[in-house]
Parts: structure tokens; sequence; C-alpha cells
């Protein structure tokens, strides 16, 4: 509901809005919002909660958290109902609840403790990244972190980029989503091992190595920066499928040797190293 902030009307029951496409009115509460996820039978279905804006004042995002509880505990309720019934497509579907509270210490830790004793199948924080300091992003982490359960998976919802995506490592997350390699590649930003590279700089115009010295992707192997450049420039979508394709491939990259240096007890030199490298501008 977050995104439709001018269309919506949110009340106990759920939020009503208007379709942006021709103005219909539109309700949706927790287990709307349940049956449409059971519907879809993904993996994981996020509980539906209040994202509130940053700035938001101190009392309503305690009240706001306070009805998020609320609406967690339907989700819990219609869940347990869906997955009971005959057809429903995936009856080990997982349940994540998401831990609000703006930018506000005690708001999230209370918070957390009271989502962590519903007992879900894993712990998101929600209402980061919309705006505030990476350094205040990184202080809630480190403020709810202890209170996330330890055997359960923490999702950091809509972070980020390679640095930020380490430092929460570091601070105990382990799963994240974005938009940010695909819709940067669009524009031109590569992310590497040495840094961020922005393939729009004129210096690129004759440079015939490849994005990223060091990646194995199909991009990096068979094309360079001055063609792909030559392609973004000219509006060819081809350009923007290349860059794409090698941003995801260094995210995918990037999350499998975290976890493999996790494995081998080695995460600390590489964090170490890597933190003053991945978000340099090259
Ligand atoms: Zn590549």
């Amino acid at each position: 509901m977050f995104s439709l902030a001018k269309l919506r009307n949110i009340k106990e029951e759920g939020v009503y809005f208007n379709s942006h496409i021709d103005g219909r009115k539109i309700f949706m509460g927790p287990e709307e919002s349940m049956r449409i996820q059971s519907n879809l039978g993904s993996t994981i279905a996020m509980a539906f909660d209040e994202c509130v804006e940053n700035p938001s004042p101190y009392e309503y995002t305690r009240d706001s958290v306070q009805r998020t509880t609320r609406w967690l505990k339907r989700c819990i309720t219609e869940m347990d109902r869906l997955k009971s019934l005959d057809g429903t497509l995936n009856k080990q579907q997982m349940l994540f609840a998401i831990n609000q509270g703006g930018i506000f210490r005690d708001l999230r830790i209370e918070h957390m403790k009271e989502i962590a004793d519903l007992n879900l199948d894993g712990y998101a924080i929600g209402g980061l990244a919309v705006g505030e300091p990476a350094e205040t992003m990184y202080e809630i982490i480190e403020a709810v972190e202890p209170f996330a359960p330890k055997d359960k998976t923490r999702y950091l919802m809509g972070v980020g980029t390679p640095v930020n995506i380490l430092e929460s490592v570091a601070r105990g997350v382990d799963l994240f989503d974005c938009v940010m390699p695909s819709r940067n590649a669009r524009h031109g930003q590569l992310f590497t091992w040495d840094g961020v590279r922005n393939l729009n700089n004129a210096k690129y115009e004759t440079d015939e190595s490849p994005i990223d010295e060091h990646c194995d992707c199909p991009v990096c192997k068979s094309f360079s920066r001055a063609y792909i450049r030559h392609l973004l420039k000219s509006g060819e979508m081809l350009g923007m499928r290349l860059a794409v394709l090698h941003n995801l491939y260094f995210y995918n990259n990037l999350m499998e040797v975290i976890r493999e240096k996790l494995d081998n007890g080695t995460f600390a030199e590489f964090y170490e190293k890597y933190r003053n490298i991945l978000g340099v501008r090259i």
C-alpha cells in the first residue's frame, strides 16, 4: 500500500484504495492478502502490514505497529484455515512476519519481541531503505536482530546495494530482495568486484575490456564496455538486457561467495576487504 499513499485509506479492517487504472474502489485486509498469496502458491507469503513513511511521528508509528501486530494475528488464522482446505495449492507455504516501527528503536524492539512470540516461519525487517541514511538502517538492524529468533530466516526487505548486503549480513541478515540490480543496469550502472561502474561515462567509448575483469558471466566473456555503452546510448534493448544479465549474475555470485565465506569461517576478512571496495565509483 506504501506506493499508493495518495489513493489509500487505512482502517482497522484493512485498506481501502482506488485503482490507479480506473479509479475503482478496492478493499484489501489481512484475509484478502493471504487468499491472494495462497492462490499464487508462493514458497513464502508475507504478512499484511503497514509500512509507514519516513519520517512519521512517534504516536502514528506506535499505533500503526500495534495494528500491524493485530493484522499479523489475523494473517496467521486465515493462513491456517486456508492450509486446512483440500484445494490449497501449497500446503507447505511459509508465512513471514514483518517488523515495523520506523526509525524508533523502542518500537522496533517491542514489535520484534511480540512477533517472535507468535512463532512464524521467518522474520522480515520492513520499512527500511525508504529514504533514511544507511547508518540509521544499520542501527535499526543491530537493535532488533538480538530479538529475532536465531533459528528462523531473517529477511531485509527492499535492500539494496552490494555494500548494504554485506553490512547487513555482518549484522545477521540472511535474505534480501531489491529492484536495484536490474533497474540500475538499465540506466548503465554496473556492479563489479572493483566497485560501481557507470557505462555512460565517455571514458568507456573505446574501452574493449569486459564490464568486470573478475566476472565469469556470459556478458563479460563476450562483450566489451564500449559495445554495451554503444547499445545503451543508441537505445538498443540488447544493451539493457546485457547490463541486467551481468548485474543479476554479480548479485547471485556475491551471495554465493558470502555463503561460502560464512561456511568456512572467513567472512570477517572478506567483509573487511570488500566493504571498502564494492561501493567505490570507478
Ligand atoms: Zn559479468
